[in-house]
């Protein structure tokens, strides 16, 4: 049966925001499962996986029912035994092996993945069924699966090891309750055409993740996850926030043409970009890690306005160390040759929790939005801190970096700030390590920032507005929670007025002003923006394209000239 979900666009990806596959459902029930791609010579190992956890719960619950017949307990129900059997059944029955030992092989899910899909699969031909007494074995399956699971997490990877991938033949469209910004990362190698959760707002992070991929996506489709089944065909539809569920062959083949001419047109976009008034427009990049280095490269971005740092801090076991921060910083100025670079300091809370591990659970449970989050953990816990400020100096002897500091609000934040760094220059110095010149910056996300802008301007070299807290900070809209994302509104008159007065004590002051939120890269803002005298926009590389488009069409509306002469664009 054909249907449609609606929820919230958050990317449009190359296929102009239209997306065509399988869906591959990572259910909430099971969100503790680790969900990875393994390399195709890891098979045999991860089918041997599941089989020695299958024999091993056999084993467990043959012993068991030996020892009620040798030994029968007073509380145990005489049925006990005829239970275990229909377990012992179910665990051995070929339907289940074959599955998983299907979706090991041929899509190259972990085992523990391969298990819990298999396991929706059967659980809904059970629902299907007449009988009731037939309906109500589901539960017994989940429960021998359960403990099958329960011996596989003693031989499974950790995160931090995981390969990401996958070579699937059919493209494929994920479907979560939820995933968080660390799992998005994990799926970054591009194996997946789409992507839509239940759950979440259009600036959450994991939203800037599945827009950081390029691929179209759509949050806060609420039921999504339970209405559609495994291996359903779907449709995303990211222009319009709908997903279609087992599309007929005439749907299916328009969302094709869509697609062919989204692919044409990307061509068309101009490089040299400039304001009506004719003053040159800067468009920079925002990326997680140094591979998106690449993507910006080729979107044309003209530098790095936001290296989201903490994604090198999620989803792992240690924190990174200064080697590793070091060579992550240094790879991406050494990769964009002389263009600026702007390096966030980790950014960790709220929406982007650490792992779990006993030394950090203390700070991840405690971090909220009005929590300890930002410069806030940081100047907490100013051993960590130091370790990313040094290596963002050592970083610095490759090429000149902008530090941008998040979360500010008080002056004694900034001089706390301003004393660690400079304390890190003293080590490094002290030591004889090689350092060199950093600018600056500080993020204009909290509303009381934005109202004492002169402040802020007396310590930094440079602003940079993080809309998409401005305005969860300033409307009191938590931006991750699709249940408030009508209240969720760029186009506020408050936030507007905290917009322009930070843009023009910039421009005033001669100082850089950006804006580096989802805000920069939506073309329904370019103009107004603008009007405001912002010059400089960083938004991932997947909308470099239609942001420039639209300055194009600004340019083209005020001087219809131009529109008549311009010669053939090139790709962004
Ligand atoms: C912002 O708040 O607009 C921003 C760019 O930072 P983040 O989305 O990482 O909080
Ligand atoms: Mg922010």
């Amino acid at each position: 049966m054909s249907f449609s979900i609606h929820g919230l666009s958050v990317g449009r990806g190359l296929g102009g925001g239209i997306a065509i596959g399988r869906a591959v459902r990572v259910l909430s029930s099971r969100a503790n499962v680790a969900h990875y791609f393994i390399a195709p010579e890891q098979t045999e190992h991860e089918v041997g996986r599941i089989r020695n956890a299958r024999n091993a719960v056999v084993d467990e619950m043959q012993r068991l029912q030996q020892s009620l017949i040798v030994q029968p307990k007073k509380d145990a129900p005489h049925e006990l035994s005829a239970i275990m059997d229909v377990h012992l059944m179910l665990l051995q029955d070929d339907t289940l092996a074959d599955g998983v030992r299907h979706y090991i092989e041929e899509r190259h899910y972990n085992a523990e993945w391969a298990l819990t899909t298999q396991l929706e699969v059967i659980a809904e031909q059970f629902d299907a069924m007449q009988d009731a007494y037939m309906r109500e074995r589901k539960g017994d399956l989940e429960q021998v699966v359960e403990r099958v699971l329960s011996h596989l997490q003693g031989t499974a990877r950790n995160a931090a090891e995981i390969i990401v991938g996958g070579d699937s033949d059919e493209p494929l469209v994920l479907i979560a309750h939820d995933l968080s910004p660390a799992d998005m990362i994990r799926f970054k190698s591009g194996v997946f055409k789409g992507f839509v959760t239940d759950v979440g707002g259009k600036t959450s992070h994991t939203a800037i993740v599945a827009r950081s991929l390029g691929i179209p996506a759509i949050v806060g489709a609420k039921s999504a996850s339970s209405l559609v089944r495994q291996d359903d065909w779907v449709v995303v539809d990211a222009e319009a926030g709908v997903l279609i569920v087992n599309p007929s062959e005439q749907i299916l083949m328009g969302y094709r043409a869509m697609q062919e001419k989204a692919a044409i047109s990307k061509a068309t976009v101009a490089h040299a970009l400039a304001a009506p008034d004719g003053s040159t427009i800067t468009v920079l990049a925002n990326i997680e890690l140094p591979s998106d280095v690449p993507a910006a490269l080729a979107a044309g971005a003209q530098g790095i306005g936001l290296f989201r740092t903490e994604f090198l801090f999620m989803g792992r076991a240690e924190l990174p160390s200064e080697e590793e921060q070091y060579a992550a910083y240094s790879e991406v100025v050494l990769a964009m040759k002389g263009l600026p670079v702007t390096i966030r300091t980790v950014d960790i809370g709220a929406d982007k929790p650490l792992g779990q591990d006993a030394a950090r659970a203390k700070a991840a449970h405690a971090n909220s939005a009005l929590g300890l989050r930002a410069i806030r953990w940081c100047l907490a816990e100013p051993a960590m801190f130091m370790i990313q400020l040094r290596a963002l100096l050592r970083a610095a002897a490759h090429g000149r970096i902008d530090v941008l500091i998040p979360m500010l609000a008080h002056e004694s934040e900034i001089k706390q700030t301003m004393l660690l760094i400079d304390r890190a220059r003293t080590e490094l110095l002290s030591k004889g390590v090689a350092y060199g010149e950093i600018g600056l910056g500080a993020m204009i996300e909290i509303p009381a920032a934005a109202l004492v802008i002169p402040i802020f301007l007396k310590y930094f070299d440079f602003l940079s507005i993080g809309t998409n807290d401005l305005i969860q900070y300033t409307l009191a809209v938590d931006r991750a929670d699709e249940e408030v994302a009508h209240l969720y509104d760029g186009r506020h008159p408050a936030v507007q007025f905290l917009l322009e007065t930070t843009i023009k004590q910039c421009v005033a002051a001669g100082k850089s002003v950006s804006v580096c939120g989802e805000m920069a890269g939506d073309p329904a803002y370019a103009k107004t923006l603008l009007d405001m005298g912002l010059r400089a926009f960083s938004m991932h590389p997947s909308q470099a394209s239609i942001f420039a488009a639209e300055i194009n069409n600004l340019q083209a509306s005020k001087n219809p000239a131009i529109l008549r002469s311009s010669p053939s664009s090139q790709g962004l």
